[in-house]
């Protein structure tokens, strides 16, 4: 099949022919309609993580079923699926108490296996979803990994209708799917960016009051942070917890290690939680709310063939929303 390939790592994709991946008796293989890209595309790049190569990149992806293994009965050829890019073993104690990111062999679609940035990807078929009625097939890939990972967040924060929501640089795939979450969840939602052309983008997707990132002080009082930037933005950040409040982390685009303040931590009762994926519970719970019509933000559409120049957009952070490849 053509794929994106990354042959070395740090190194950078090209456009070849690489083996069809064959599905074992309780996978199926899917022809790929749509992909989606992911920070993860660009940390493969740089050797964060290193992955087995050949890789083939791409956590998001939905298309339709081509083969299905011997002992598949819940998915069948020809069937229209979103991909849940959350891969666990099933059978652990994780797994069956359904806490499964928490399985010792937990896998990300595009990460520790092929993704589906070619023309064809095998995932086992517990993973493979019915599409979404009257969702299009682009939005059927912009969703899967940034939505279940806010969604997880969200949860894990324990958020609550009225509940005031922080989402702290809004403009990457899980920050806006936290802001379209909590929305739809009757939360009130403050967005922090640098960009304005983004924070008035946040206004429109339904923000009740945005912060320019840059100000020295933030004055906002949240229950939630849902915090992915890291040092630049930590300190502000837990400043805006009100007490009792929740700051929950799945991720530093500035960098990896920060300070925290340890009276103001414990004197104010606040909580740092870590997250990251999501369980097939809360995959299950983020398709129904794309079948009630969570919105889900697309930045723009552009042919695989493009991907190079749409990973270029996402290191610059030019984009507001998941960007998505057309792949037929
Ligand atoms: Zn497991």
């Amino acid at each position: 099949m053509n794929a994106w390939i990354l042959d070395e790592s740090p190194g950078s994709y090209r456009w070849g022919t690489i083996d069809v991946p064959e599905p074992g008796p309780l996978d199926v293989r899917i022809r790929v309609v749509t992909s989606a890209l992911n920070h993860m595309d660009l940390w493969l790049t740089k050797g964060m993580p290193t992955p087995h190569v050949p890789h083939v990149p791409g956590c998001d992806a939905a298309g339709v079923v081509e083969a299905v293994g011997d002992l598949v009965q819940t998915v069948a050829v020809g069937d229209e699926v979103v991909i849940n890019p959350a891969i666990s073993c099933g059978r652990c104690r994780a797994c069956l108490s359904g806490e499964s990111p928490l399985c010792p062999s937990f896998q990300i679609l595009g990460e520790q296996r092929w993704g589906g940035h070619g023309e064809l990807v095998v995932v086992p078929a517990v993973n493979a979803t019915p599409r979404p009625a009257h969702r299009s097939w682009e939005e059927c890939a912009a969703f899967g990994l940034a939505t279940l990972t806010a969604w997880r967040m969200l949860r894990r924060g324990r958020l609550r209708p009225g509940h005031t929501v922080l989402v702290v640089g809004v403009g990457g795939g899980v920050s806006s799917a936290a802001l379209a979450l909590a929305k739809f969840a009757g939360a009130r939602v403050v967005a922090t960016s640098r960009d304005e052309a983004k924070l008035t983008q946040a206004l429109a997707l339904g923000a009740d009051e945005v912060v320019d990132s840059a100000a020295d002080r933030w004055n906002v009082e949240a229950d939630i942070v849902i915090e992915s930037v890291g040092p630049a933005t930590w300190d502000k950040s837990m400043r805006s917890l009100v007490p009792g409040g929740r700051l929950v982390v799945c991720g530093g685009t500035s960098g990896p290690k920060v300070e925290v303040t340890l009276p103001r931590l414990f004197f104010k009762h606040h909580e740092i939680i870590g997250s990251t994926m999501g369980s097939h519970e809360e995959w299950a719970e983020v398709v129904d709310l794309v079948r009630q019509g969570l919105p889900i933000v697309v930045d723009r559409t552009v042919p695989l063939a493009e991907y190079p120049d749409a990973l270029e957009r996402l290191e610059k952070g030019e984009q507001l929303g998941k960007i998505v490849l057309r792949h037929q």
